[in-house]
């Protein structure tokens, strides 16, 4: 992957290096022609032939000039291996003259000719050496056209002294070129060294960006979960103040009490949004996929938002589906919610469609919600799936939402294995699109029709409580209480166990996970599992609530699909937990499935309950 960009570099370097010394080889050239014109001058042999062969050696030294002129006006005209490819040409021509010049020398009267004009050619090779060394092409060019005719012809010459001349010039030829390689390669190493400095210096660049961007958000984040937080807890302050004022008459009070509640819901609301974003976040949320009826999905939500769709004068366009799918109903629901309630809540006249649309799939679809509402600029249509972000609601009034449906869906759809689309544009309405896939129609389960509403009764269910807080202990059974629940409440796991070895046999246990002294409440169901299996009573439902994220165990139950409610634990989601537990464990009772299979809950308690 690196090879091209290194390539690049190494040839870009070359380029500079080699063309950054042509203006002195210009001057070192005339200086060689002017030394071997006076060491021929007085018996130049063959002189028309001499005078064509300086003339040129002239000319290559001016078009060489040219050259470097050319490159340094016009350094992109060509690519760096062109240019690279065309000084290799300039050397070629411009040490060819010297080189074959030297064949002058043995048709000369003047016996040390041969030698002197050597001695100028290694000068010259010593020069090429340098500036060229670092490129192959470039100096085995110059250098064979320097010295090899003559080698040639110092070995042609047959006689001693000149043969041992020709053979200190080849070993002089040879060495030279194990030094430019060992040259090129330290060049190499360097460039690839630069290289990887750059790439460095650059993708820390690039992590601080991110990092710097990500702390933004994160200020962003807090700036607004706060602000958000605050104002009901704000709200519930003043409004319980007023409650202790005597002056204020019992409607009051009671309007104040209404008050009360709705900002406590709002803000149990809230805090369950930003814990579902995190638990995506930890990890903890289970998928678990079931083959149900799409159509009976639409209708649910549908029916969910006909109600505020109609308050507004708007049309609620289900289409009909007898698509098989298979996925999570539970969290595909929350993400149909989120979507719908932004269609109606960001739409003030028209329709709103929700349906598959097949796009020519044979298995599966894209399920779709539309709207014809106040659309989203383009320029928003990132942002608006940050956590807390909302395009038109500065002053954060809570009823316009928080900024939390969007992102929620984003994961959730990414959770699902899908990818969200969004096409938009201001005043022209929304099309929010996935993809869900096909299932079996004969491995559906059980209709999403019959969940809750005719789920089993709380009434005279024995459940077992096990919390090391007494307050929360005493709240808990008095309101499985309520219920009709015969409801036993014990602090640790030795009383749990003593309570069933009294003979207190459990059709549900509701266990902390963060006990005193170090026990986890996965520690203590898995011993009360096991002393219920010992008496023969398997049928009892385990459930953990905890207000622990993070934790590697509670992410490893989950896998395990072992049922787990995060804190806080509203009553209606207990309620709506147990039943679904319940009702699960009845299935399977009824299914007697084969061992292994019971253990697999198709329920995730913690998202079974909105
Ligand atoms: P909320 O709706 O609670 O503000 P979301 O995360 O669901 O938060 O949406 C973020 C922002 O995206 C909203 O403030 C709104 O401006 C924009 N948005 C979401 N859905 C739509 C829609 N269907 N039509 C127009 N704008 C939308």
């Amino acid at each position: 992957m690196r090879a091209d960009p290194i390539q690049r570099a190494i040839d870009e370097d070359l380029v500079r290096v080699l063309y950054a010394q042509n203006p002195i080889a210009f001057f070192t050239h005339w200086f060689s022609i002017v030394v071997l014109v006076s060491i021929y001058w007085v018996d130049m042999p063959y002189p028309d032939l001499f005078a064509a062969c300086f003339g040129f050696y002239a000319l290559a030294n001016f078009a060489s000039l040219g050259l470097w002129f050319c490159r340094h006006r016009w350094p992109d005209a060509l690519t760096a291996r062109s240019w690279i490819r065309l000084h290799a040409l300039r050397g070629a021509l411009l040490y060819s003259a010297p080189g074959l010049a030297v064949w002058f020398a043995f048709h000369s009267h003047q016996a040390d000719l041969p030698i002197l004009h050597t001695v100028m050619l290694v000068t010259l090779a010593a020069g090429v050496f340098m500036s060229n060394g670092f490129d192959v092409l470039n100096f085995s060019t110059g250098i064979t056209f320097l010295l090899l005719p003559a080698i040639v012809l110092l070995f042609g010459s047959h006689t001693l002294d000149r043969t041992i001349l020709a053979i200190v010039l080849a070993f002089f030829f040879c060495a030279i070129n194990i030094y430019a390689m060992s040259y090129r390669k330290l060049f190499q190493r360097v460039v690839h060294a630069r290289v990887d400095q750059q790439h460095l210096a650059e993708s820390l660049a690039e992590q601080k960006q991110v990092a710097e961007e990500a702390s933004l958000a994160k200020t962003r984040f807090f700036a607004a979960a706060s602000h958000d937080l605050r104002q009901p807890l704000h709200a519930i302050g003043l409004l319980a103040a007023s409650l202790n004022d005597a002056s204020v008459t019992p409607q009051q009070h009671a309007k104040t009490a209404d008050h009360i509640v709705r900002n406590v819901e709002a803000l149990n609301q809230l805090f369950n949004q930003v814990l579902d974003l995190a638990r995506m976040e930890s990890g903890v949320t289970q998928v678990i996929r079931l083959h149900f009826r799409l159509g009976e999905l639409f209708e649910r939500v549908g029916n969910q938002y006909r109600p505020q769709a109609a308050a507004k004068g708007l049309a609620l366009r289900i289409a009909p589906t007898t698509l098989v799918v298979y996925d999570d109903p539970v969290l595909l629901e929350r993400v149909l919610s989120n979507l719908l309630s932004n269609a109606v809540r960001y739409t003030e006249e028209g329709a709103i469609w929700m349906g598959l649309r097949r796009a020519g799939r044979r298995t599966g679809g894209y399920i779709e919600v539309r709207d014809s509402g106040i659309g989203i600029p383009v320029e928003e249509q990132v942002r608006i799936f940050e956590e807390f972000y909302q395009v038109a609601n500065p002053l954060r009034d809570a009823r316009q939402g928080h900024g939390l449906g969007l992102p929620t869906v984003k994961r959730l759809v990414d959770l699902l294995g899908g990818e969200l689309h969004l096409r938009s544009a201001p005043g022209r309405g929304s099309v929010f699109r996935f993809m869900v896939q096909a299932g079996e129609p004969g491995a559906i389960v059980a209709s999403l029709r019959d969940t809750v509403a005719s789920g089993p009764s709380a009434q005279g269910r024995r459940v077992l409580c096990i919390d090391d807080d007494p307050s929360i202990l005493e709240g808990l059974t008095s309101l499985l209480g309520r219920w009709g629940c015969v409801a036993r409440g014990v602090r640790d796991e030795a009383l749990a166990l003593q309570a069933l070895h009294d003979g207190f046999v459990p059709d549900a246990v509701l266990c902390d996970y963060q006990l005193a002294n170090h026990h986890t409440g996965a520690q203590v169901l898995s011993a009360v599992r096991d002393t219920l299996q010992r008496v023969g009573h398997e049928g009892a439902v385990m459930l953990l609530i905890t207000g622990d994220m993070a934790s590697s165990e509670l992410a490893t139950l989950a896998t395990r699909g072992s049922p787990v409610l995060h804190k806080p634990v509203t009553p209606a989601r207990l309620r709506r937990t147990l039943e679904m537990l319940w009702q699960q464990a009845e299935l399977d009772g009824v299914r007697m499935a084969p061992a292994g299979e019971t253990a697999g809950p198709a329920i995730d308690a913690q998202r079974k309950v909105s």
